[in-house]
């Protein structure tokens, strides 16, 4: 009797766990599908605004957390990543920055997310219409930390410049702000090691992506067009 009941709870305690790791193995292939996904229902306005009861609040404070995918986006309000993914509580680990960049910190942030709580996916998300990288573009006048902080920025306006001439324009931003997601993703694989070695065993993909203020929708831009180079450095 005692043997069985033994079995019993061996055999519950590896449902539990197999339960609980179950979002830990997916592909990083699964997780952008499942984000995908998330994104179409939010801009269909078909949400179904998920892990937000109190069963989840439970589940998590007590069995912790077990995110499917790591994001970094910009702090601007209209960018509310949990919302444009229509993800909830322990679906998404977020770092949230002006301008989405990488510095030491957010660097941080990140591998706690990829190496810590093992997410096969990390998303770095520009958004349209940057304030800090408008700000960049238009040499505007910055006090305080912000000029530290854009920075890390200057990079991807000074190479939209190359491209579309010193004068300020649409196209310049947009290029900007796409360039500046690879920067993000660049400064990442300069920092981190770590995150280089995931890469490379196949544990973790690395895209960029932008978010679109006007639609809602998430534009997929990939992984960064030199990352085995990078990856290699
Ligand atoms: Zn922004």
């Amino acid at each position: 009797m005692k043997t069985s009941k033994l079995v019993m709870l061996s055999f519950l305690t590896v449902c539990l766990l197999s339960s609980l790791s179950a979002q830990v193995k997916m592909s990083p292939e699964q997780v952008l599908k499942l984000l995908k996904e998330g994104n179409e229902r939010y801009t269909d306005q078909n949400r179904t605004y998920p892990n937000l009861n109190q069963e989840r609040l439970t589940e998590t404070s007590e069995h912790g957390q077990h995110p499917y995918a790591t994001i970094i986006g910009c702090s601007d309000s209209r960018v509310p990543i949990e919302h444009i993914f229509d993800a909830g509580i322990g679906d998404i680990f977020v770092i949230r920055v002006a301008g989405n960049v990488v510095n030491t910190d957010e660097a941080g942030s990140i591998e706690y997310g990829v190496e810590h709580l093992h997410t096969p996916l990390f998303v770095v998300l520009g958004h349209s219409s940057c304030g800090a990288i408008t700000a960049v573009a238009t040499d505007a006048e910055l006090h305080g930390n912000i000029p530290k902080l854009v920075e890390n920025i200057k990079p991807a306006v000074t190479a939209a410049h190359e491209e579309h001439g010193e004068e300020f324009s649409e196209e310049l931003l947009n290029t900007a702000i796409k360039n500046n997601v690879f920067q993000s993703i660049e400064d990442l694989f300069e920092k981190s090691q770590i995150t280089k070695e995931l890469v490379e065993s196949g544990k973790l993909m690395v895209i960029g992506a932008i978010y679109h203020l006007n639609t809602g929708k998430v534009e997929w831009l990939g992984e960064h067009p030199k990352q085995e180079e990078l990856v290699a450095n």
